[in-house]
């Protein structure tokens, strides 16, 4: 794998590169990060990338969490000063999360499998973020009454018949949420905006 990105890192032609995620078990995400060239990481994962993110500096940021921070933008949602809580902190999805929302100026809390009492922690949340892959983790008695909830949450459970669901219990949620992205249909999509759009970034670049 490290011999194909080197490849991808070289050809002029191409000005983006995505490794879907997750990897077979005996490929190391280390290896993506580590070799893709920072120019054509179109989804923002590599050190470089990430690090000029935590710093606040231009850099390719993570689409799904691009796609949420859009999607607060264009509903005129406001996030300055407002108590945002992301659930999850990979470093693909909550935790740039967390930082964009900062870059708002929200204040941010960050959990996890380790949080202590998240449904108190919710409670006080004008905006929730998840993304665990764990099946309607959250419902509405978790939330403030008016929250806006971005549910990144990707899960088929043996319960749903096949259907997807998101982390969020959307039926329950709707009743006291006062806005929500349903799944499917709702941070997917958006994500995949953002791809495009970083990939056009990159095509701009390699012409400056
Ligand atoms: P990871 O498995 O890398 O991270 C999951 C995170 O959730 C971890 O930080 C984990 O905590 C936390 N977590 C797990 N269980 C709980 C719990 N019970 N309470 C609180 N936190 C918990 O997943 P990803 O970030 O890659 O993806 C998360 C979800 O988002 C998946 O469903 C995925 O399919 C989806 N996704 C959606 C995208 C979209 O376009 N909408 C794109 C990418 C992902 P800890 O760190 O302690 O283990």
């Amino acid at each position: 794998m490290r011999a194909a990105l080197v490849a991808l890192n070289g050809e002029r032609e191409i000005c983006g590169v995505i490794v879907q995620m997750p990897l077979p078990p005996h490929l190391s995400p280390v290896v993506v990060e580590q070799t893709l060239a920072p120019g054509k990481d179109i989804d923002g994962i590599t050190p470089a990338n990430a690090g000029r993110l935590a710093l606040g500096l231009p850099s390719f940021v993570p689409n799904t969490p691009a796609g949420g921070m859009e999607m607060l933008r264009r509903h005129g949602i406001p996030v300055a000063g407002r108590r945002a809580v992301v659930v999850g902190r990979s470093n693909v999805v909550g935790k740039p999360m967390a930082l964009l929302l900062l870059r708002e100026h929200a204040t941010v809390t960050v959990c996890h499998s380790r949080t202590v009492d998240l449904p108190a922690i919710l409670r006080e949340a004008d905006i929730v973020a998840s993304a665990t892959g764990r099946a309607h983790l959250i419902d509405g008695g978790m939330l403030k009454p008016g929250a806006t909830v971005i549910d990144f949450g990707i899960n088929f459970p043996d319960w749903s018949g096949g259907k997807m669901v998101g982390d969020v219990n959307f039926q329950s949620a709707i009743t006291v949420a006062g806005a929500i992205t349903p799944v499917p249909g709702g941070t997917g999509p958006v994500t995949n905006m953002m791809l495009m759009r970083n990939a056009l970034a990159a095509v701009r670049a390699l012409g400056e």
